[in-house]
């Protein structure tokens, strides 16, 4: 029999659930998102502890060991991990949640369909014995098989991809429609059996297939759009922890389980419709990948533009009364974002009202510019999201952005051929001077040429993002 929890544990798990709750909550504002850290990870701890006073569950020592080794692991890695390496670690903590759950449902589908037999994971859990006559497994568990082995295999190449390991590009072609056929007979005709019940030969192909079906999920996907497929995959680790709580009847774990997926499917759709992006066109288009400008580049290269070097951007800047500075892809990579802050702390402290305008989807993961800003200890107070700053831009005397390229593009309101056409974008353009800070003139993202680069009241600063702002915070300081 499933041990049944007390009161006092049911109550803790209604408290941790809570948390988790509260916690979410929390993170929707940068003000705050440290706090709801710590009480979602409270919730955690919490979670845990009452799992382990569950009566009959053994905390035997291979149990204490491996939440020692975990628990190390995990500090160590969210200390040393430097914040452009955040994706990659997104995606293997969620690729573990998700094998994690597939593990207990493969488990729990051993358990039913050979009852009596020992497992040793059980032995050590002691957490679902729940009949004494051998029979299929449940479909519940089977989903979360499904689920959590496509999330763990699929977020591995993601996470191969985002760290170089493998080829960022889009792997595709005819033959992955043929293989994918064949992994999706393999999985129905393997499951349908595991389900009626049966040997460890069938299970074992239902879960290789579920593996096959997560790689070829992901690898038809370009690097760049990593982040999504994470939020997606994050979304169906929530579901396949959800499942396994089903299966384990543990109210926690349906909860934070539910909450999980639940969250990234909100934010995999935030995503998708900040890039007005289907989520069908960032799974089956191999958008970004092939990153380069073509057409659209070399008449970039053809047109001309207006320069400004250091000196004169700081003289610009010395007699302004309104900036808002556009942070972007290329503040990230340039790590430019305390020089970022320095600068704009001079000009506050000469009475320029500075402000920072933040897009949903600047950068590569999402909340990445509030991320690199929260380092550089920039107030909250001074960040302003799409829908608060773009009123403000017709009436601010310079937008300067850094490293911000798609994030900006008129192009999106006004060409409906264009890929990002009807992309909601910071209306840089309308401010009465716009200085761009990028090394080149090539493209961003989206691979497409921008054409605010050549709008008369553009002025462009070539060079890497942190150097050119410690060029002009210099030159300012020379006045
Ligand atoms: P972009 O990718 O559009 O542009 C970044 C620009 O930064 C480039 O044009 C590049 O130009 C410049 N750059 C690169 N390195 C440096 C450097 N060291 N110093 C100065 N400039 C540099 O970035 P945006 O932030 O404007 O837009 C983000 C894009 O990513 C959007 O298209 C979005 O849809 C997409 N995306 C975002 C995700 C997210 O979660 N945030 C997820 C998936 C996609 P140059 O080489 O000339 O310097």
């Amino acid at each position: 029999m499933v041990p049944e929890p007390t009161i006092g544990i049911q109550v803790a798990y209604l408290v941790a659930s809570i948390l988790f709750i509260v916690g979410l909550k929390f993170l929707s504002s940068p003000r705050h998102a440290r706090n709801g850290n710590l009480i979602a990870a409270a919730g955690m701890i919490l979670a845990v502890g009452a799992t382990l006073a569950v009566p009959g569950v053994r905390v035997s020592p291979l149990l204490v060991t491996c939440v020692a080794v975990g628990g190390i692991a995990g500090v160590w890695a969210a200390r040393s991990v430097s914040i452009t390496a955040m994706p990659q670690m997104v995606a293997m903590l969620n690729g573990l949640g998700g094998g994690a759950a597939a593990l207990v449902s493969c488990a729990g589908i051993w358990r039913a369909t050979h009852a009596g037999v020992s497992v040793t994971l059980f032995q050590t859990l002691r957490v679902t014995v729940r009949h004494d006559a051998p029979h299929g497994a449940s479909l519940v568990e089977l989903l979360g098989v499904l689920i959590g082995s496509v999330s763990f295999s699929g977020s591995a190449i993601a996470w191969g991809k985002l760290q170089g390991v493998i080829s960022e590009k889009a792997i595709a072609g005819a033959w992955t429609r043929f293989v994918n056929a064949a992994i999706v007979i393999a999985i129905l005709v393997s499951g349908a059996m595991t389900l009626e019940g049966g040997g460890p030969g069938r299970l074992a192909v239902y879960l290789v297939g579920s593996l096959a079906f997560g790689v070829f999920m992901v690898i038809p996907i370009g690097g760049a759009d990593m982040p999504v497929v994470i939020s997606l995959l994050n979304s169906f680790t929530g579901l396949a922890a959800a499942s396994t709580g089903f299966a384990l009847d543990n109210r926690a774990l349906i909860i934070s389980g539910t909450l999980v997926g639940a969250s990234g499917t909100l934010l995999t759709r935030l995503m998708c419709k900040a890039m007005n992006r289907s989520l069908a066109n960032v799974l089956f288009a191999g958008f970004g990948a092939a990153h380069a400008a073509g057409a659209a580049g070399a008449k970039a290269a053809a047109k001309p533009v207006r320069e400004i070097g250091p000196e004169d951007a700081a003289v610009l800047l010395s007699n302004i009364r309104s900036l808002i500075i556009v942070p972007g892809y290329g503040m990230a990579v340039a790590q430019a974002q305390h020089a970022v802050r320095e600068l704009a702390d001079m000009l506050a402290h000469k009475g320029v009202d500075v402000r920072y305008a933040i897009h949903p989807v600047a950068g590569r993961m999402p909340g990445h510019m509030n991320v690199l800003l929260a380092e550089a200890n920039v107030p909250y107070t001074q960040l302003f999201d799409l829908d608060q700053i773009n009123p403000e831009f017709g009436h601010t005397d310079v937008a300067l952005v850094i490293g911000a390229n798609d994030v900006v593009n008129p192009a999106a309101r006004t060409d409906t051929a264009s890929p990002i056409y009807g992309m909601p974008i910071l209306d840089a353009d309308k401010a009465q001077h716009c200085i761009i800070i990028k090394r080149s003139m090539n493209p961003g993202f989206a691979g497409i040429d921008n054409p605010l680069y050549y709008e008369p009241r553009t002025m462009m600063l070539f060079g890497d993002a942190k150097g050119a702002v410690t060029k002009v915070l210099e030159a300012l300081k020379m006045l």
